[in-house]
């Protein structure tokens, strides 16, 4: 190992010790500093992919039920608040069971806009749309939308497909 190497976990090790004995410090200055931490976080993000890629991958891996406790709870948050953002009911019939409350595109093309995109991300961008492009409908409504816009054709007759493969 090279000097700089050992000195530097060295460092590492002093580190993670004071860590140890000052649980609380990061958690204060992050805290006290929250944006300048949010913004060199994401310019660290930005300059180190690939480190943050393996980062999160690990960090799943390790923390399995945690992470899947974690995600679902931050869903059922942001969806809650795209929810509210809508007033909570079906724009047509006004059916308010949040179970079977859907996003709608005013316009069609939600499965198109849905592709290649996170669900997380998908209700971030519902949260900031300003343009009124989207609604809520019940589960119900959001069908018989689709029928009768003939919206999403290619959908339907996939799931159908897929419907009688496993009969
Ligand atoms: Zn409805």
């Amino acid at each position: 190992m090279s000097e700089c190497l050992t000195i530097a976990s060295g460092a590492k090790e002093y580190q993670r010790e004071w860590r140890k004995k000052h649980p609380d410090y990061n958690k204060k200055w992050i805290q006290e500093h929250r944006e300048q931490y949010t913004v060199c976080r994401r310019k660290w993000k930005q300059e180190h992919p690939e480190h943050f890629r393996e980062y999160n991958r690990k960090y799943r891996q390790e923390h399995k039920s945690q992470y899947i406790q974690y995600t679902r709870k931050s869903h059922q948050k942001l969806r809650t608040q795209v929810l509210e953002k809508y007033g909570s009911k079906c724009v047509r019939c006004g059916f308010s069971d949040v179970r079977a409350l859907q996003i709608d595109h005013v316009n069609g093309g939600g499965i198109k806009e849905l592709r290649g995109m996170t669900q997380h991300q998908y209700f971030k961008k519902v949260l900031a749309d300003i343009e009124g492009k989207y609604q809520i409908l019940c589960a119900n409504c959001n069908w018989i939308k689709v029928d009768e816009n003939n919206e999403n054709h290619r959908f339907l007759l996939r799931g159908s497909k897929k419907h009688e493969i496993k009969h």
